[in-house]
């Protein structure tokens, strides 16, 4: 195992980006770094710069203004990135994907690896999704 894998299963640093819809889930991925959760004891921290991330999470519908930024702010990350879609509108565009400005669930914009499903997915949902992803043996199943 190189440093980068081993750097990515032992400890995931997260960037968050919130699309349209309710954002209740925005609440849900919050809560999870509260002491009462504490995201941090599984090593997984947030950071202010995707740059600096391992793994990009995404909740809400994507709308065709947040496209292009979902886009860019991918195109931007480090590779390899693994990213999480987060809640029934980040799956599959929810009760928005009728909408006019729906531009399509985040994996028909980039790839996801992973899916938390729920509206919205309870802190403990999130945090089991993610450290499944840290155990997961083999997180890297698309070369960037
Ligand atoms: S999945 Fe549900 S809770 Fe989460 S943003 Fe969409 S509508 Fe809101």
């Amino acid at each position: 195992m190189g440093f980068k894998s081993f750097c990515f299963k032992k400890s995931l640093w997260v960037f968050h980006f919130g699309g349209a819809s309710c954002n209740n889930c925005d609440i849900e991925i919050l809560d999870c770094l509260t002491p009462r959760y504490d995201l941090e004891r599984f090593g997984i921290l947030l950071v202010g710069s995707i740059r600096h991330a391992d793994v990009l999470l995404v909740n809400g519908s994507i709308n065709m203004r947040d496209r292009d930024r979902l886009i860019e702010i991918y195109n931007q990350a480090p590779k390899p990135i693994l990213v999480v879609a987060i809640g029934a509108c980040g799956c599959t565009g929810g009760i928005f994907a009728e909408g006019n400005t729906f531009a399509g669930p985040v994996d028909k914009i980039i790839p996801v690896d992973a899916y938390i499903p729920g509206c919205p997915p309870k802190p403990e949902a999130i945090i089991a999704g993610l450290v499944k992803l840290v155990n997961s043996s083999n997180p890297f199943k698309r070369d960037k």
